[in-house]
């Protein structure tokens, strides 16, 4: 009898595969080694999950054509955490085993060889007059429209960018040049511009007495022992990860993952692991080509480097007896994953730790509900940082009630900035200081109404408003990424003359420009950083005071450590308090109070104005008290009851197509399927919500209907899942899709 072994494949079905084993490849065909396996006449890469039981007689087996590594691919604690996010999401193990493996290695690369050389524009001359602009532009708006967009770039960006995102035809960039305004060159590319990078030697603190029981705590923790940090803004909370690594990894020789939100957001904690750890650290960022990605891969599986700094995915890094993990900014929405497997980083995070026996550290100045509410139980330890290090202390928050203000209408500037707001950024700016802007809404204003009848604007493919962007004039989906002119009059009745409402991003840096001539302005938001490294070039040029204001989305509110801070201003906080969602107000209070964090990092103190219309909202009122707590003991009531998480546990259920009815009708038998399911397996506590249409009805031509499971016994979420998506006979309907996400981040 041959030995047999089980495969899990990375195709969309809940069954594993049994296979029979050559002779010649048995040594390398163990648990977790890749192999090739026959599918559908064709060869898939699979997993070896272990040995295999022999199947009824009847069945004739295949074999498998190739094991093509000395040392299997996934460790038994990377399987193990494999199945655990396959039973926990109800997601296919295949698909979970691909998604732990670099591209390169599951069959899934595409090959993007990086560019060597590519083109940039740089503005060679200034234009600080409007008068003057207005005079050379006048027959040239295109050109304007780029000389503007390079400005609000840092004075240069790629040819590429410009023309094949921004679409800007090469001849308007050429009359740019012939005009004397701008110059085109030839820049080699650093494959890996973290590696590239400049590093700067760590200066050494003496941990305060709050930092230094922090430290011990985690140095002397239980293993699988999880922690909530929670540290107010600039309390310093990564010199507490960087002493814990120093004694994990330095020490003991262990292994550790740091995980941030986001790699190009956060250059500042990147650098300061690099700084510590110096080569031993992988940088794993979105940038990185699948050649790289393999690279780092192999690097930190040989053990050649011993700490890993990425993103979400880096808690699938191949390291081997890790001894800490810490997840950063631990309240962030982008560790959740958005396709299946749709993981929780987080919460991956807190099971590789258990099953490796690490240490794992999740650091927030503002946790999520779920994490708090595990503190407070105490399954979690908490360590508290509650004040700032050296002198700074937290900023004094002003609320400016827009409601209050007596704004002239003609007074577009005075619309955007309240008087105390622009004399507080006159001031900062009066003194040499820096000062940082948010708005989270970006394009030009949010839509285009018409005065007479009130037809807002929408787009053909999905039911949300266009919203208008400048440079080049065009109104843009944010959700499908659909573009067309503006119109001149309404599609309704006809009416001339469109009105834009609500400000954008773009239009506070024209209105800053006009007002602060002499001010260096940069906008990060996600118009202006869609070149792979820009977010860290203008990060860098503001850590150099080459930018005296940074406005941006909430791209900007995290983790940034800049001394010279000292203003803050929030333009409108208003901007997602009101969606149908029920962590809208804490989305809105951890912005807030992120963003506030900006100020004051230094000696000079700091000030933050917040602009907003619902000044008694209880998200404004914590932020500007910087009252966590009450934030949360108000939020939680409000989530009692109706249950909404962390009371429960929630699972949504998403069906879109094209055609409505048809999704509807599929959306019913969905909820009617699954309420008899509760009622006959008697799943204790447990109730369905809906089906309703979803808060966004229709994207990219797709309607969308979902309901919401809701559990107060977090395992049954799991089974119920994996038991409605294995058995649930498919609705009939025209490309339906149906998919499962457990803990989702999101209803809309
Ligand atoms: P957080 O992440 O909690 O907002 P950071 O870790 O960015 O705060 O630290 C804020 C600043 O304080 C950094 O510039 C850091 O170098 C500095 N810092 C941290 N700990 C100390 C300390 N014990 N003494 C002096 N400065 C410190
Ligand atoms: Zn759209």
């Amino acid at each position: 009898m041959p030995r047999l072994v089980e495969v899990a494949l990375p195709i969309p079905l809940f069954r594993t595969f049994t296979y029979e084993v050559p002779d010649e490849i048995a040594g390398r065909v163990v648990a977790g080694a890749r192999v090739l396996v026959p599918l559908r006449g064709g060869r898939e890469i699979g997993i070896v999950l272990g040995d295999a039981t022999p199947p009824p007689a009847r069945v004739r087996l295949k074999r498998i054509g190739g094991a093509p590594d000395a040392q299997p691919a996934l460790s038994p604690a990377l399987l193990r955490l494999g199945r655990w996010i396959a039973d926990h999401y109800a997601a296919p193990l295949g698909l979970v085993l691909r998604g732990m493996l670099p591209a390169a290695l599951t069959g899934a690369a595409h090959p993007t060889p990086a560019p060597k050389v590519r083109k940039r524009v740089a503005i060679v001359r200034e234009l600080p007059s409007l008068a003057e602009r207005d005079r050379l532009f006048k027959r040239a708006p295109r050109q304007r429209a780029v000389y503007e967009l390079l400005e609000s770039l840092g004075g240069e960006s790629t040819v590429g960018h410009l023309v094949e995102q921004l679409k800007f035809s090469p001849a308007v960039l050429k009359g740019l040049v012939k005009n004397g305004l701008a110059q085109i060159a030839d820049e080699s590319v650093a494959r890996d511009p973290f590696g590239a990078r400049a590093r700067h030697a760590e200066a050494r603190h003496e941990p305060t007495a709050a930092q230094a029981a922090a430290i011990a705590a985690t140095r002397a923790a239980a293993p699988g022992e999880t922690f909530l940090l929670h540290g107010v803004t600039g309390s310093g909370k990564t010199l507490v990860y960087l002493e814990l690594l120093r004694e994990v990894v330095t020490v003991r020789g262990r292994t550790a993952i740091v995980l941030v939100p986001e790699i190009a957001l956060t250059p500042q904690t990147v650098d300061r692991f690099r700084a510590v750890f110096g080569d031993q650290v992988a940088v794993l960022h979105s940038a990185l080509s699948d050649g790289e990605r393999l690279d780092a891969w192999r690097a930190l599986r040989r053990g050649e480097k011993r700490i890993v700094v990425g993103a979400r995915s880096a808690i699938f890094a191949p390291l081997t007896d890790v001894g800490a993990i810490v997840v950063d900014e631990e309240h962030e929405a982008s560790y959740k994953q958005g396709e299946t497997p749709r993981y929780h980083a987080r919460d991956a995070a807190i099971a590789r730790a258990h099953l490796e026996g690490a240490v794992c550290v999740l650091g927030s100045a503002t946790p999520s509900l779920e994490s708090w509410v595990h503190a407070a139980s105490g399954r979690y330890r908490k360590l508290v940082l509650p004040e700032r290090v050296g002198a700074a202390t937290l900023p004094q928050i002003e609320v400016v009630d827009l409601t209050r203000q007596r704004t002239p209408a003609t007074d577009r500037v005075r619309q955007v900035f309240s008087e105390p707001l622009e004399t507080a950024l006159r001031d900062a700016l009066g003194r040499g200081e820096q000062a940082i802007l948010l708005l989270n809404r970006r394009g030009y204003s949010s839509f285009v109404q018409c005065p007479s009848c009130g037809d807002v604007t929408t787009c053909p493919n999905c039911s949300i408003s266009l919203t208008a962007h400048r440079a080049p004039e065009r109104l843009v989906c944010h959700y499908c990424l659909h573009q067309e002119p503006p119109r001149e009059t309404c599609r309704r009745c006809g009416a001339a003359l469109l009105a834009q409402r609500g400000v954008g991003t773009q239009q506070v840096e024209r209105l800053v420009i006009e007002r602060f001539p002499d001010a260096r302005v940069a906008r990060m938001d996600v118009d202006t950083t869609s070149g792979k490294w820009a977010h860290v070039e203008i990060l860098d040029r503001v850590a150099r005071h080459e930018v005296d204001i940074l406005l941006g989305t909430q791209m900007i509110a995290k983790g940034l450590d800049f001394p010279n801070v000292t203003l803050v201003g929030v333009i409108d906080a208003d901007v997602g308090i009101n969606i149908p969602d029920f962590r809208a107000s804490e989305r809105c209070f951890q912005l807030l109070s992120q963003v506030a964090g900006r100020a004051g990092r230094g000696a000079k103190g700091g000030r933050v104005y917040i602009q907003t219309r619902v000044p008694t909202h209880h998200a404004v009122q914590c932020a500007v008290a910087h009252d966590y707590e009450r934030f949360v003991r108000e939020e939680l009531a409000g989530r009692a009851s109706p249950p909404y998480p962390p009371t429960v546990r929630l699972a949504t259920v998403v069906i879109s197509g094209p055609h409505e009815a048809q999704v509807a009708a599929a959306a019913q038998l969905t909820a009617d399927w699954l309420r008899r399911l509760l009622a006959q397996k008697a799943v204790a506590g447990m109730t369905l919500v809906g089906p309703a249409p979803c808060p966004v009805e229709r994207i990219k031509n797709r309607w969308r209907w979902h309901l919401l499971l809701k559990a107060e016994q977090p395992a049954e979420l799991g089974r119920v899942g994996r038991y409605f998506l294995e058995r649930f006979p498919p609705p009939p309907g025209e490309d339906l899709r149906l998919t499962f996400d457990r803990d989702p981040v999101s209803l809309l």
